[in-house]
């Protein structure tokens, strides 16, 4: 560390003082004296226990100085080639074909044998772009071009035991903190609505509003759960306009649930550890082990940004790397996050 540098003060770590005025001309010698003065001021005035500091900005004139000023996302933007993200979600708009069959045994590998054996997309003018296992027993076909689709969906019944839909807009996902753990499904929608004077006339049942899942690790007290549940847009909007509801004596919080899926065995996006059949990568330094095996807690390196990288020419669109995989830190995570509510059906259209 350069030992001439100016040490930081306490006082000055919230002020900042060292702002160039935006134009050179403005920076006169009365200028100089009167930030000289502001500074002073300003190192007497925000001692601990005063206000004085507060109402000092008041009188500055220009350039303003930062004092109390609001937080705001200061990420410098990032340009990211959609192409290259990992575990891109399926597309909405009527371009991807979702194969299963019958059979619940048939597994994704040999649907896709049974596909190729059965169609050759050149007899029938029909372009794929990819073709990507979704599931252990359903595939998806991106083509190029929604005549594409409709050409191949006509087809699909013709195929022994195939069936086949569209990929649609997800369902938005509420959740409900803090939920004794033995509360049934049952009993909890019954609460929900003898509590919530807002519910009690609201029809809440398997169409509208499905249980997920539920969960107990994490923050989660002991014996509590967080419970979330599959909703139409205009029940979760009904939730989510109020911050809390009413479960038997407890007030219990109800957020949104970003829809959106990261790998715990490979921190690729889209699928979850039980259909992983990539390398193991820890979220925290990149290397081929399990996060919690990790013992390089001082350096972390992002897989996601680090193999991004290796597939982009062009060096001036690489992403920085020296973050967990698995935080809003994460460029890529950012983007996918941003995906998954693109692809949720928030409005109910
Ligand atoms: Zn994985
Ligand atoms: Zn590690
Ligand atoms: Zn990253």
């Amino acid at each position: 560390m350069n030992q001439h540098a100016p040490k930081p003060t306490r006082t000055a770590a919230t002020v900042d003082l060292t702002t160039e005025p935006p134009d050179q001309r403005i920076r006169t010698q009365s200028f100089r004296r009167q930030r000289q003065e502001q500074r002073q001021q300003l190192t007497v005035n925000s001692q601990p226990g005063t206000r004085r500091g507060s109402q000092q900005q008041e009188h500055v004139h220009s350039p303003p100085l930062n004092v109390n000023k609001p937080k705001v996302n200061t990420r410098p933007a990032v340009h990211i080639i959609e192409g290259l993200l990992p575990g891109r979600p399926l597309p909405t708009d009527g371009t991807c074909v979702i194969l299963s069959h019958q059979d619940p045994e048939i597994t994704s590998d040999q649907l896709i044998t049974k596909f190729y054996n059965s169609y050759k997309p050149r007899d029938h003018n029909v372009k794929i772009n990819r073709i990507a296992k979704i599931s252990s027993s359903r595939i998806a076909i991106i083509c190029n071009d929604q005549n594409s689709a409709v050409e191949l969906s006509a087809f699909i019944p013709t195929i022994e035991g195939m069936t086949w839909s569209t990929a649609q807009k997800k369902r938005p996902i509420l959740r409900i903190h803090g939920i004794p753990d033995k509360t049934t499904v049952e009993d909890l929608i019954c609460q929900l609505k003898y509590h919530n004077d807002e519910l009690a006339n609201i029809q809440l049942d398997d169409s509208n509003f499905v249980f997920a899942f539920k969960k107990t690790e994490g923050d989660v007290k002991e014996s509590n759960a967080d419970f979330f549940f599959r909703c139409d847009a205009a029940i979760h909007k009904i939730f989510t306009a109020n911050p809390f509801v009413r479960i038997d004596y407890r007030r219990c919080r109800v957020s949104n649930y970003s829809n959106f899926l990261q790998c715990w065995k490979c921190q690729m996006f889209g699928h979850s550890s039980s259909n992983c059949n990539q390398k193991i990568a820890c979220s925290h330094c990149s290397e081929e082990h399990n996060t919690k095996d990790c013992t390089k807690k001082r350096t972390p390196k992002c897989v996601n940004c680090t193999k991004y990288n290796l597939r982009v020419k062009n060096p001036h669109f690489r992403l920085d790397c020296s973050h967990s995989a698995m935080t809003a830190t994460c460029p890529i995570f950012r983007r996918m996050r941003e995906i998954a509510h693109e692809l949720t059906n928030y409005n109910g259209s």
